[in-house]
């Protein structure tokens, strides 16, 4: 896996990743932050084809899958629609100047009655222990468990990140709880989030 970025356009290995552009997008940007979320899905199948959904009115540039396949929806010079009301070093609408990279992860793990795990986003869905990790998140709630990233996924987000964020000198890298913190608590606690920005910055 080497990724490089050519005219706006992620390459793994010399060959353009999968492309699915959506129409949800606006005009150029110069980027200066990534923003980091997660799906509150299971699938890149589902996010994808909601985040190409005209009347969803929501984007992002990337949908990395849980074994570290890579879908690109827009190209990195252009407005997606992943951020929301949001601020970033006092700069608002972080959406006219961040990329965002969605993650497959369904977020929040809830205990049931019976000792059980199940997803807060399909209820109905009991999550093996080993695909949970108990996290605390930096918003205090006490939500007791969350979806892991599996290393493949956070690996080659890792790699992504490096090849993006030198074609832009990009030298930020901030969760959306971060830019949204009273609206949004992706990516969760158990991104690895201090490994992550020293891995792609060199730093913090
Ligand atoms: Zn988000």
């Amino acid at each position: 896996m080497a990724f490089t970025v050519v005219d706006h356009i992620l390459y793994n290995d010399g060959k353009p990743v999968s492309q699915k552009p959506t129409p949800n997008r606006g005009g150029v940007i110069t980027p200066s932050l990534l923003v980091i979320h997660y799906t509150a899905g299971f699938t890149a199948q589902s996010a994808i084809s909601t985040l190409i959904n005209k009347s969803v009115q929501a984007s992002a540039h990337l949908v990395i899958d849980r074994d570290g396949s890579v879908t690109q929806l827009a190209p990195f010079n252009i407005k997606t629609w992943h951020a929301g009301q949001s601020s970033w070093k006092g700069r608002k609408m972080c959406n006219g100047f961040s990329i965002g990279f969605e993650h497959v992860n369904c977020g929040p793990v809830l205990e049931r009655g019976d000792g059980k795990l199940i997803s807060e986003v399909a209820p109905s869905k009991v999550m093996p222990p080993s695909d949970c990790v108990r996290a605390h998140h930096q918003n205090g709630e006490k939500t007791p468990f969350w979806q892991i990233y599996p290393q493949a996924q956070v690996d080659a987000s890792a790699e992504i990140a490096k090849a993006v964020c030198a074609a832009y000198g990009i030298k930020d890298i901030a969760g959306h709880y971060d830019i949204a913190p009273r609206r949004k608590r992706d990516p969760g606690p158990a991104w690895p989030m201090a490994s992550y920005q020293s891995r792609v910055l060199g730093r913090k």
